[in-house]
């Protein structure tokens, strides 16, 4: 019994931050926006540069204008995006944590530029300190090095539970 109530929670208090529909149409509209600059839709506007490496630029351009807006979408569809409970404090192991109401709004390099993942605040009654809750697996590691990052995940089940 035990065991069936177990598996009806299996991603305890994790959700994304937005939908799919929400996040297919905000793309859709960042790429039609970036499509109109690169082909005028109105063909009374004339296409601009010559070369083939103005053409590049311009399809540089909309890679940037899009790909920072399909990274934030698909990071706020992550499972993990957003908690409803702060887990144990990575500093002291403490469950005495709670969320903070504000949501921090880190940039973070992509490679087509900066893009923004909300990110959530936690507070430990027990040692005073603040710690993401959200940013255990959710990206926002460097490329490369999600498993150096550890240190400061503290996700649920850490360990070091000596309160
Ligand atoms: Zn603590």
């Amino acid at each position: 019994m035990g065991f069936e109530v177990e598996a009806s929670w299996r991603r305890p208090g994790m959700a994304a931050r937005t939908t799919r529909p929400a996040a297919r149409e905000r793309v859709r509209a960042a790429f039609g926006a970036a499509l109109d600059r690169l082909i005028p839709p109105d063909e009374a506007v004339a296409l601009k540069g010559a070369l083939f490496v103005d053409f590049e630029d311009q399809v540089e351009a909309l890679v940037r204008a899009v790909a920072p807006t399909a990274l934030e979408e698909r990071a706020a569809l992550a499972e993990e995006a957003r908690v409803d409970a702060a887990g144990r404090c990575p500093h002291c192991g403490s469950g005495r944590v709670y969320l903070e109401k504000q949501v921090t709004q880190p940039e973070r390099r992509s490679p087509h530029g900066p893009v923004v993942v909300p990110q959530q605040q936690a507070r430990c009654r027990a040692c005073g300190g603040s710690f993401s809750p959200s940013g255990a697996g959710l990206g926002v590691a460097e490329r490369g090095s999600v498993d150096g990052a550890g240190g400061g995940a503290g996700g649920a089940g850490d360990g070091g539970a000596d309160v």
